[in-house]
């Protein structure tokens, strides 16, 4: 069938769950019979998130490819629980770079470079070269930020061109805004919302769909008002009101008729009936009360909780289905040097320590690593995570003082954590990390092995240090495992300590392919252990 575009913009302010909302309409697509795609076009000039501040940016999504990515590709990932590729995310700095290295190579000698048509153009080039090589009937296009930034206005201006190039039959527009709520006069506000859809108008679009988010209940009447003032169908006014979960809104969008609305509109004629039915008891299960699991999570971003996105969604999926709610609990690892803040890890049925960068906070890590050895509580380290609970165990296990790793202290005496050799000649920052998908090799009984149930795994990666395998033989003596290993028994990939209820971690990013009905092996193991071992 000829693909059909869903572009969603969006309106008034930005963090209303566009991407979330995005995700959730790629999946009541494929749950009524297609093949979706999805994409994100993020109007910024840096060439991807990863040399961002997690402070600006939240979490940097990595694909099976290697590709860093904005954190919505998570969304879409868990929702649709599809593997995404590098071309289902760009920015403008990628699409500038592009054409630049062109015009510098002399493809457009004599011409000049514009805007309207090459930057356009080559993000046209980009939104149906996405959609051929995923061969999708549905294909998502979600622009970042929102309508009336200067930066996002020509992806806009694509989104209009497109609507000829593909057939207006082809194309639909979402409109995803935000509806204030006045609390003097007890009354939610439709203006902003006027506004917007003004704003788009003036590009040319005119929306085929407005959901509107809200933090309080929206009655008929405002739907009414906002079909009427934006020239929208009343059943094309989708009212969303924040859920307390984030997988609730698949179904609050298919009672409120959506897929219905979408599959007439796009005369998506193979369309079945969608099965819900998993999704509502996942939600349900999700609800139900049950007894509570503390997990301390030692980060450095912690004040901003959408750097550890996946992780957090992770811990939830895997809570869900060891029947227990998950309590996180956020500790800044910078204030536990300065003796602040222990009595969250005290309190804990087990710490999780996730992935980060740079020295500040590395000795408050590695003393909750210490803490968790210690007092047998479990243990999850991701990336960083696991270096941390290596540089402990030197310490603390074999009385190597002063081991680091050579990313915080370049003349340590002990560096059992140090850069990987292919890093060495590296100069560049951006896209040089070992990045994505590669295999690790389980040893036969060990904790990793018994969670996974498998031999051999793949998982994502981001990093540039290792463990030292100089120290491999020590540290085994004295009763570390490394119970995952690259095929070519290189890479240090998990390590866990064998006397312990469950300390293990790994080099990799697990949280990046947990998903709500499959949770990962790891976070499964290490909840189930913090439930056990619950004080
Ligand atoms: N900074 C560490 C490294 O580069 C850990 C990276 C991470 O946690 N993603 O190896």
């Amino acid at each position: 069938m000829i693909a059909k575009y869903l572009f969603f913009t969006g309106g008034v302010v930005s963090s209303v769950g566009k991407g979330v909302t995005a995700a959730a309409t790629g999946l009541l697509l494929k749950e009524r019979g297609f093949k979706v795609a999805v994409q994100k076009l993020d109007p910024y000039i840096n060439v991807d998130p990863g040399t961002m501040s997690p402070y600006q940016h939240g979490e940097v999504y990595v694909l099976d490819d290697g590709a860093e990515t904005d954190l919505d590709l998570g969304h879409y990932e868990r929702f649709i629980d599809i593997r995404l590729s590098r071309s289902s995310n760009f920015t403008s700095g990628q699409v500038y770079a592009e054409i630049i290295s062109k015009e510098r190579r002399g493809d457009f000698l004599g011409g000049t470079i514009q805007v309207i048509p090459h930057i356009t153009n080559e993000i046209k080039r980009r939104v149906l070269g996405n959609a051929k090589e995923t061969g999708a009937d549905v294909v998502i296009v979600e622009v970042g930020g929102t309508v009336g930034d200067i930066e996002s206005q020509p992806f806009l201006e694509v989104l209009r061109q497109l609507r000829n190039e593909v057939g207006r039959e082809n194309v639909f527009f979402i409109h995803v805004t935000w509806l204030p709520y006045i609390k003097a006069t007890g009354e939610i506000k439709t203006k902003p919302t006027q506004h917007s859809v003004v704003e788009l108008r003036a590009i040319g679009i005119s929306p085929s769909m407005i959901i509107a988010r809200s933090d309080y209940p929206v009655d008929g009447e405002i739907c009414d008002k906002i079909a009427l003032f934006c020239d929208v169908e009343k059943n094309a006014v989708v009212p969303m009101v924040t859920s307390d979960s984030l997988y609730e809104v698949p179904l609050l969008l298919e009672d409120a008729g959506m897929s219905d609305y979408l599959v007439e509109r796009l005369n998506l004629k193979a369309a079945r009936q969608a099965n819900m039915k998993p999704w509502r008891e996942l939600v349900e299960r999700a609800r139900k009360p049950k007894p509570t699991v503390k997990i301390a999570l030692v980060g450095k971003y912690v004040e901003l909780q959408d750097a550890y996105m996946s992780v957090r969604e992770s811990l939830h999926h895997a809570a869900i289905a060891n029947d227990v709610e998950v309590e996180i609990n956020w500790v800044h690892a910078a204030e536990l040097e300065k003796d602040k803040e222990w009595d969250v890890i005290r309190n804990a049925d087990g710490i999780l320590t996730p992935g980060g960068f740079g020295a500040r906070g590395v000795e408050g890590k590695i003393a909750a690593a210490r803490y968790a050895r210690e007092n047998k509580v479990p243990y999850l380290g991701l990336c960083l995570g696991m270096q941390v609970m290596c540089i402990d165990f030197a310490r603390g296990v074999l009385n190597y003082e002063d081991a680091n790793s050579s990313e915080f202290d370049r003349s340590a005496k002990y560096p059992v954590i140090d850069l990987m050799s292919e890093q060495h000649s590296i100069t560049d920052m951006g896209g040089t990390m070992r990045l994505g998908l590669y295999t690790c090799e389980l040893q036969a009984g060990t904790k990793a092995a018994k969670a996974y149930g498998e031999k051999r795994v793949e998982e994502r990666h981001r990093h540039r240090f290792e463990f030292n395998n100089t120290y491999r033989k020590i540290f085994e003596d004295a009763g570390m495992v490394f119970s995952g290993v690259s095929p070519d028994g290189s890479l240090v990939e998990i390590v866990e300590i064998k006397e312990h209820p469950f300390m293990l971690g790994c080099q990799f990013h697990p949280e990046f392919l947990s998903r709500p009905m499959r949770p990962h092996p790891l976070f499964m193991e290490f909840i189930r252990a913090a439930k056990k071992e619950k004080r």
